[in-house]
């Protein structure tokens, strides 16, 4: 493994792998083992169904275990009881809310092991990538609860006219939140952790790939305090689930994270309601770009470089996917990649050796095949990870290619795949251009010692998250807010002191004394 001594925490403290998760090993192999069950969960209750089976991406005859869908009359039935529950909860203290959140993440920690495995096991993450996303997860519910402490503080105004005025916030009503596999706890729970400590009720659909993930979060949650009323677990699919839920003139907000193209969809579901104008919160994907200029370190770029582009085998929003390297150092820089990217290990994510796990389906991975097919035609290649014999899963090997131009690299192929572009002095501009030009605005890396050339780069890119000199992914909670424009969402950012205020609205009050 090339940068396991480097990985760090969602809090940005570097984790040493080896202390950190061996005393949890034998839990972890027990859990690794287990089999779970998940269904709706509405008012505290399991509703029954019919179940399906889960597959592990990364074994195919294993079962991860089995979950119930939902059904459409149950999504509307959810519904009914969340905007009853809404008033009560929204009168609830903010404390009282803040405190559900804060035994919420004591709990994760807890039961670190558990959620660890069955990260691994249902949606193929990595040992790291499991205490990353537990870790985050349990940042989320923290951060929010401080804010909302800090922000639901109600702020007196001036009163000119001898009246009281004052201002302060209130929960929305029922929010929908609705969420990606790829990262199955944290932005699940972080989205549901937003919207009730907000005061609002919540309606949560998760990914239909990890559903076994959100329903163990939630158990969690009400083993933590969260009164049952107020949440409803819907695990379904998008069109069964999710589109009675964004088309209910009753849901007051949605928190989406996932592709652009749903969250397209989901905004015309929006428009189309009559009622109440719902604001939403999208965090979409990217076409993450990498700007290395000729006074980069070469080594450091590398590192860089596979890191961002090959953790968790490329499925983050953040991933790199277009490393653009000025002309004089980019035969060095490639040379290094090759070498790196030969000594990267695919295999089970559940050894501690490996860097790459499966991606998280066949259709994922088919896609990514022919994404690979057509840039054989289109690029030259520079480098592919070899695949280990006998792998039973989803597997795609890290690969880079070398293009001319960006072209028609308008969508995000969501894996680790590389697109490598070299540049000139007099083509920087244009590299700027080009990176504004596909519309996506979530990451960007700049790799330059020149600090004026860092500078121009930054003040003309329009990007959420940019990181100069280091890799870009693993955004800290509270620390790298995290969130995109354009093409990559709409802000606020997750995990920044803004986030929580989408899901509010604001009341005045003013009072003749
Ligand atoms: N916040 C994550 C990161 O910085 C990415 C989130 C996502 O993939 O949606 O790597």
């Amino acid at each position: 493994m090339i940068y396991g001594a480097d990985r760090r925490n969602s809090r940005g403290i570097n984790m040493n792998v080896m202390t950190q998760w061996l005393p949890l090993k034998e839990d972890l192999d027990k859990f690794l083992a287990q089999r779970w069950s998940g269904a709706p969960i509405v008012n505290g209750q399991r509703l029954s169904g019919e179940a399906r089976p889960v597959q592990c991406p990364y074994q195919l005859s294993h079962l991860v275990g089995e979950v119930v869908w939902a059904t459409a009359e149950q999504t509307r039935g959810a519904i009914d009881q969340l905007a009853a529950a809404f008033p009560a909860w929204n009168a609830t203290p903010v404390d009282q809310r803040a405190t559900v959140l804060e035994r919420t993440a004591d709990l994760l920690e807890q039961n670190m092991a558990e959620l660890m495995a069955l990260c691994t096991r249902e949606a193929g993450k990595s040992l790291q990538d499991g205490i990353d996303e537990v870790r985050e997860a349990v940042d989320f519910c923290r951060y929010y609860a401080l804010q909302a402490r800090a922000r639901f503080a109600t702020i007196t105004l001036p009163g000119p006219t001898g009246e009281s005025n004052e201002l302060y916030l209130q929960g929305r009503g029922v929010f929908a939140c609705i969420s990606p596999w790829n990262f199955p706890l944290a932005i699940f729970l972080g989205q549901v952790a937003a919207a009730l400590v907000c005061g609002n009720t919540v309606v949560a659909k998760p990914a239909e790939q990890t559903s076994l993930v959100a329903v163990r979060c939630i158990e969690l949650m009400l083993e933590a305090g969260l009164p049952p009323q107020v949440l409803a677990l819907l695990p379904g699919d998008g069109a069964q689930v999710g589109s009675v839920i964004t088309a209910d003139p009753r849901i007051a907000g949605v928190a989406f994270t996932g592709s652009t193209q749903t969250a397209h969809i989901i905004n015309r579901a929006l428009a189309a309601r009559d009622g109440a104008i719902a604001p939403m919160v999208a965090e979409t994907g990217g076409q993450n770009a990498m700007l290395v200029d000729s006074t980069a370190l070469p080594e450091q770029v590398v590192k860089d470089v596979v890191h961002s582009a090959f953790t968790s085998a490329g499925q983050r929003c953040s991933a790199l996917r277009v490393l653009y390297v000025q002309e004089d150092i980019a035969e060095r820089v490639i040379e290094l990649l090759k070498g790196a990217m030969a000594e990267l290990h695919i295999g089970d994510p559940a050894n501690r050796d490996t860097d790459l796990g499966p991606v998280i389906d066949a259709e994922a991975r088919e896609g990514l095949l022919r994404h690979v097919e057509k840039l054989k035609a289109e690029g030259r290649l520079i480098a592919q990870t070899p695949m280990p014999d006998g792998l039973d899963g989803h597997f795609v090997a890290p690969v880079a290619f070398r293009l001319n131009r960006i072209g028609e690299l308008n969508r995000e192929n969501f894996g680790p795949i590389l697109h490598v572009i070299t540049w000139r002095n007099d083509t920087l501009d244009q590299v700027i251009d080009d990176i504004n030009a596909t519309g996506f605005g979530l990451t960007l890396g700049i790799h330059s010692r020149n600090e004026e050339t860092a500078q121009h780069i930054d003040s003309r890119v329009r990007i959420g998250n940019v990181y100069i000199n280091r890799n870009q992914i693993g955004a800290v909670v509270g620390v790298q807010p995290f969130g995109g424009q354009g093409l990559s969402g709409t802000g606020p950012k997750a995990g920044g002191p803004h986030y929580l205020l989408r899901f509010v609205t604001e009341r005045t009050r003013t009072i003749n004394t």
